[in-house]
């Protein structure tokens, strides 16, 4: 197992309940980059993924730097357009249906086989189960979703839709200085995603797993069998799992594996609330594309998207953008940390990710590019790999995934 993300820990744990001997392999320790630093929502009742800006109107706002939830390196411009070309096709209305259709059984198991393994890690008191609220500042933004609520009702999604005054009942620290909100109540939320990464880390490693530093970049071919450098000498194995999330392609090129992951920037800092202010779960501001999470270490505000290179340095000015609506919303207080944290979301423009095999390369299986929702959908992600490898009857249909289907 290259990459011990969630994804990669959840896939190595996953091997390893079935009797296989795993190694996972890390420069890092389980779950420090971007596994660390998300809102902490496992949001199973996902519908439709983030999507393009829809109308010249929104598209301006966010050329213009206008718009707190998306931010631009210039520069970078030329090189992600064919990437953003594609996800502008892949949000039109009838490819949001169909994305939608094809990730539900994926984000229909996410928070049960989280439950599976955060009982088993003996972390489920970092499990909150009070769903989450989305908030909608115009009637407008509000009447737009109705493509995606009448999709959630055919799904069977439980969610209830209110005024400020009825979301102000499940979070009266909340401002009105909203029209509309709704309230999925099956999603559930992590109080610290670090801890339980290395949870399930731990776990792994008690039912006899190794986690072992190394780089990825080191892996070759060796026959029919894979290798890697690790601090402890070459280790070689019959498979060999990419996890890398936004790295993958660093490991991939070398074996002649293109395919079209983009990177979406976010940040995030904590903030003391004010006061006795409390938030029992998360919130989304969806007009200004951020989330406030409860967090153990305190409120957890973090940002939309950052098209820029993964390795450019970090720029949160879009805290100085949305900090406002932030503030009006909740009484957020002093930051915690002197600077914001950044990661990188690895996104396919079709918002699916690829789990199987890897195209060409006997052994070589893939299991990365979750976007916005890899917290969310690691676990899941682990058994339904877990199962292929194993050629076990997997739960759901992986072909939606597969990474053929870019070639
Ligand atoms: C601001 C923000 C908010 C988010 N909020 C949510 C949310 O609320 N809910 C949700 O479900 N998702 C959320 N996400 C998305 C989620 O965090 C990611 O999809 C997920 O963490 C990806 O996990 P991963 O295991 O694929 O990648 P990572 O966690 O990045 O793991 C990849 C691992 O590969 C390792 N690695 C890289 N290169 C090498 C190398 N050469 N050698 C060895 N190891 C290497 C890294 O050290 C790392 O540990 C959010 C993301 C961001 C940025």
């Amino acid at each position: 197992m290259l990459g011990a993300g969630i994804v990669g820990v959840s896939v190595a744990l996953h091997l390893q309940k079935r009797g296989l001997s795993v190694a996972l392999v890390d420069r890092r320790g389980p779950g420090e980059e971007t596994s660390f630093g998300n809102a902490g929502v496992i949001e199973g009742n996902t519908v439709f993924p983030p999507a393009f800006p829809r109308g010249l109107g929104a598209l301006l706002r966010v050329a213009l730097k206008r718009a707190p939830e998306v931010n631009y390196h210039l520069l970078f411009l030329p090189r992600v357009a064919p990437w953003l070309l594609a996800y502008r096709t892949g949000s039109r209305p009838e490819r949001l249906i169909e994305t939608a259709r094809l990730m539900r059984p994926l984000y229909a198991r996410a928070l049960a086989e989280h439950e599976v393994l955060l009982t088993e890690s003996g972390a489920l008191r970092f499990l909150r189960k009070e769903g989450w609220l989305k908030i909608y500042r115009s009637e407008e933004r509000f009447a737009a979703l109705k493509p995606e609520l009448d999709l959630a009702r055919e799904f069977g999604l439980p969610f209830s839709a209110m005024d400020a005054d009825g979301a102000r009942v499940l979070e009266p620290s909340l401002a009105p200085v909203f029209r509309r909100a709704v309230h999925w109540q099956n999603a559930a939320n992590l109080t610290n995603p670090l801890a339980v990464t290395q949870a399930y880390a731990a776990r792994f490693a008690a039912l006899g797993g190794e986690f072992i530093a190394g780089d990825a970049r080191t892996l070759s071919r060796v026959g029919t069998r894979w290798k890697v450098e690790t601090k402890d000498g070459a280790l070689d194995a019959e498979a060999a799992v990419i996890a890398l999330g936004p790295w993958a392609p660093d490991v991939l090129e070398k074996f002649g594996i293109r395919l079209p992951l983009g990177i979406k920037r976010g940040y995030h800092r904590h903030f003391r609330s004010a006061g006795n202010a409390a938030l029992k779960r998360p919130v989304g501001d969806m007009d200004n594309g951020y989330a406030l999470a409860p967090m153990e270490q305190g409120i957890r505000l973090t940002t939309g998207v950052e098209f820029a290179a993964r390795d450019a340095p970090p720029t949160p000015v879009q805290f100085g953008r949305l900090l406002p609506a932030a503030k009006a919303l909740f009484p957020l207080g002093e930051p915690v940390e002197p600077t914001p944290w950044m990661g990188s979301r690895p996104c396919f423009s079709d918002s699916r990710p690829a789990i199987g095999r890897a195209p060409g390369q006997p052994g070589l299986w893939l299991a990365f590019g979750h976007a916005h929702w890899g917290l969310t959908l690691g676990p899941a992600t682990g058994r339904l790999i877990a199962e292929m490898m194993t050629d076990a009857v997997p739960f759901c249909d992986p072909v939606p995934y597969s990474a053929e289907r870019f070639a």
